[in-house]
């Protein structure tokens, strides 16, 4: 069984004095391949840099609505430039966070559309946060998938609701434009129901999962550093609600990531293909 964790901060500070070792574990609990995914211009950096020196690791740039307010029209050519590396999958992680508002909205949303427009530009898949900002988010992807199709027959999906907690009708409307649902450890807490209705419903070739490491570790580990490894607790949780062999949700998520962020296209540092 393989597992991808679409979605992990391994540049996280958390991880700064033993990355090599988290790395090793998740390999040793079937975690082959991970998507680092950038919230700043320098996490960016940083994703790019691990892709680069680490196998079955590959990096997402971007940067989210807490920091919208720090995004210039610099560091647009910047992600730009960073994307030239053919580690770099995905533009992400970008959205609108309401919830805290650490960025006035106008800002968030002004560096949403930029950022959008360049995963356009560049044809490449988006790793999205929405938070308290479920209509915005969506009327914006609404766009975005408009835009694309008018200029690019895209093949696969068009991103991911990163971490979604939505309910089971916004997840098929997303489904609808072209997004893939990310399901995260939150899936295991007591009082996730509504994330767990979603994870029950939705069809396999819409579903993804994630550790979102450090953050939001699985029940059995709350208030821990969560890490890649622990990806494996969420998925074996996810079969059982299903009633499905964790090695089925094992292999359609890892087959989901490989289309959405093209994952056979990347030459793999060691001059393998993933
Ligand atoms: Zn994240």
């Amino acid at each position: 069984m393989n597992l991808t964790d679409s979605h992990c901060h391994l540049q996280d500070p958390k991880f700064s004095r033993d990355m090599p070792r988290v790395i090793q574990r998740a390999r040793a609990t079937a975690v082959t391949t991970m998507v680092v995914v950038g919230y700043d211009m320098d996490s960016s950096r940083r994703a790019v840099e691990i892709a680069q020196s680490n196998e079955g690791i590959f990096a997402a740039i971007g940067v989210h609505p807490h920091d919208a307010k720090a995004l210039t029209t610099g560091d647009i050519s910047t992600l730009a430039t960073l994307a030239e590396s053919p580690m770099v999958v995905a533009i992400g992680e970008i959205g609108l966070d309401f919830y805290r508002n650490l960025s006035p909205p106008d800002v968030q949303h002004r560096a949403f559309r930029e950022q959008l427009a360049l995963a356009r530009t560049l044809r490449l898949p988006t790793v999205i946060h929405a938070r308290s900002a479920d209509e915005p988010t969506f009327e914006v992807l609404a766009e975005h998938a408009e835009a694309i199709s008018g200029d690019w027959p895209a093949e696969g999906p068009l991103g991911v609701m990163h971490c979604f907690a939505g309910d089971v009708a916004l997840a098929e409307q997303y489904a609808d434009l072209g997004f893939l649902i990310s399901i995260a450890g939150t899936v295991t807490y007591p009082n996730a129901e509504k994330t767990r209705e979603v994870a029950r419903h939705i069809p396999l070739t819409s579903l993804l999962i994630e550790t979102d490491a450090p953050y939001l570790p699985p029940q059995s580990r709350r208030g821990q550093r969560n890490e890649p490894a622990n990806l494996v607790e969420t998925a074996n949780f996810i079969a059982e609600l299903r009633g499905e062999p964790p090695e089925l949700i094992a292999k359609e998520t890892a087959s989901n990531a490989n289309r959405l962020f093209a994952l056979d296209r990347v030459v793999q540092p060691t001059g393998e293909r993933a």
